[in-house]
């Protein structure tokens, strides 16, 4: 080993636990990584071993709990282990994390990538180290992919936050805005593809602000990944809604790569309360951008992040969000009870919400939530959708995600892992993916133009709006 002269001969072993986002995901994999390459075998969290690294977060409250929870079961695992912990919240509250019992190494975000350096030879010693510089020194941008099995990888395109909106720790945790050239994340792209995932989602803390140092665009980072040969789908994880441009959406109508599938955080539907939770964008524009979306793919899903029970949310504006959501055409919510955070400026509002209205809220919604997922399904049954298929099993069904983020399962077939298949919809029941079976062999459109491939039948459903309009002939049924 060549990590320092210090280093013991011996190979230690590695175990990762990560909490939080999906660009926690992907910076843990590239920790892995660096640890790989330095010859530690990698071992899952439930076994024993020398060293735990834990990646953790600070978007809610409960982050101290859940940070000593998996210290704790770590320890357990090995009362002997070098326990690491960076990310987020050991940018946040080092010192906290440090008067954990059994921590050894806390790592902050600019050294997140040296721990290989700064742990030495990994020995135990009676005093817990700290490196953790401050936030602002954070400027590097570290590359990152990460997936949960071997259809998606999550690529991490941008770091950091320039807003400042009310309830948000993030940009203290990660710092300012900053993203790479669009070569350097076509490269990553490459070797994306070349690892055989079928679709990259293109993740970060605030994606849309992609290239905002630079004279790139997102919608410049768009063109290009949807000239990659090889890369049948590309996702956006999530776009800020005065970021998310007509350019964009137009772009995305036209393109047989970039799936119709938008998150598009909201936080409030009353427009008080977006004040105060100094968000860029009023509830106008929000619906503006829904309804370009929604005439340019009417099979598009939307996806909308909500926060109950930020300081200032009186009864009267929460009726105003549920009334805005209601009458809103999108396709789920993700639903969050507001939780208080140290140097946020949400703490000096005033008009604090009882955590148990804020819970009883945050019901409410996802009820509607749960709503809006089972109509926006529901509308799609008897139509044909393009499905990743993944490879998990359930009851001799396979999962896959549809074009527009129907989580569709079809009868189990090895020879179908990782492929985009033409599945037409069947049948749901609240709460489960839609069944649905394949219906391959498309050769002709009812313009009788010929396509060869999904790819070309996904541009001609993309011109010719929902499939369900198109006449599949010659097919061959899935039994
Ligand atoms: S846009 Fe607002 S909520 Fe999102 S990361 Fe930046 S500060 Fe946080």
């Amino acid at each position: 080993m060549d990590r320092n002269s210090s280093t013991p001969t011996e190979t230690k072993s590695v175990a990762f636990y990560t909490l939080g986002c999906k660009l926690n995901f992907a910076e843990t994999s590239t920790l892995k990584h660096h640890f790989k390459g330095q010859s530690f075998p990698i071992l899952p969290f439930e076994k024993k071993s020398d060293v735990y690294v834990i990646n953790t977060c600070s978007v809610t409250q409960d982050a101290n709990r859940d940070c000593r929870k998996v210290v704790r079961r770590a320890l357990r695992q090995n009362p002997d282990a070098y326990i690491v912990v960076t990310g987020c919240y050991a940018q946040l509250e080092p010192d906290e994390i440090a008067s954990i019992e059994g921590v050894d190494l806390v790592v902050g975000a600019k050294e997140k990538f040296d721990i290989m350096k700064l742990a030495g030879n990994f020995e135990k010693c009676d005093q817990t180290i700290v490196h953790r510089s401050d936030v602002n020194e954070a400027v590097d941008f570290h590359h990152a992919f990460s997936s949960s099995d071997r259809t998606r990888a999550f690529l991490k395109v941008q770091d950091g936050c320039d807003y400042k909106c009310s309830f948000c720790t993030i940009p203290l945790a990660r710092g300012k805005s900053r993203s790479p050239s669009i070569a350097q994340i076509l490269e990553n792209a490459q070797q994306v593809i070349e690892n055989g995932y079928r679709e990259i989602v293109l993740t970060g803390v605030n994606v849309g602000d992609f290239g905002n140092r630079t004279d790139e665009t997102l919608f410049d980072l768009l063109r290009q990944l949807d000239r990659l040969p090889g890369l049948d789908r590309i996702r956006i994880s999530s776009i800020e809604p005065n970021l998310l441009t007509d350019e964009i959406i137009d772009f995305v109508a036209d393109s047989h790569t970039v799936q119709p599938h938008f998150h598009i955080p909201l936080q409030s539907g009353s427009d008080e309360m977006l004040k105060l939770m100094k968000r860029r964008y009023r509830t106008d524009l929000y619906r503006k951008r829904v309804e370009r979306i929604l005439n340019r793919m009417p099979h598009a899903c939307i996806g909308v992040d909500v926060i109950t029970g930020h300081p200032g949310e009186t009864e009267k504006r929460f009726q105003t969000t549920m009334e805005f959501l209601q009458a809103l055409p999108v396709g789920y919510l993700h639903v969050f009870s507001y939780s208080e955070r140290p140097n946020t400026t949400a703490l000096d509002i005033g008009g604090d919400i009882s955590k148990q209205v804020r819970k009883h809220r945050t019901h409410k919604l996802r009820r509607i939530s749960e709503h809006k997922r089972f109509d926006f399904d529901s509308s799609f049954l008897g139509d044909i959708r393009p499905v990743l298929i993944e490879q998990e099993m359930a009851d001799g069904r396979m999962p896959g995600w549809s074009d527009n983020y129907i989580r569709v399962s079809i009868p189990y077939d090895a020879n179908l892992v990782n492929k985009v298949v033409m599945c037409r919809l069947d049948d749901r029941n609240p709460g489960d993916p839609v069944k649905g079976h394949i219906k391959t062999n498309y050769n002709s459109t009812p313009a009788g133009e010929a396509v060869k491939s999904s790819r070309e039948m996904l541009r001609f459903f993309k011109k010719n709006g929902k499939p369900a309009k198109i006449k599949v002939i010659n097919t061959i049924e899935q039994n």
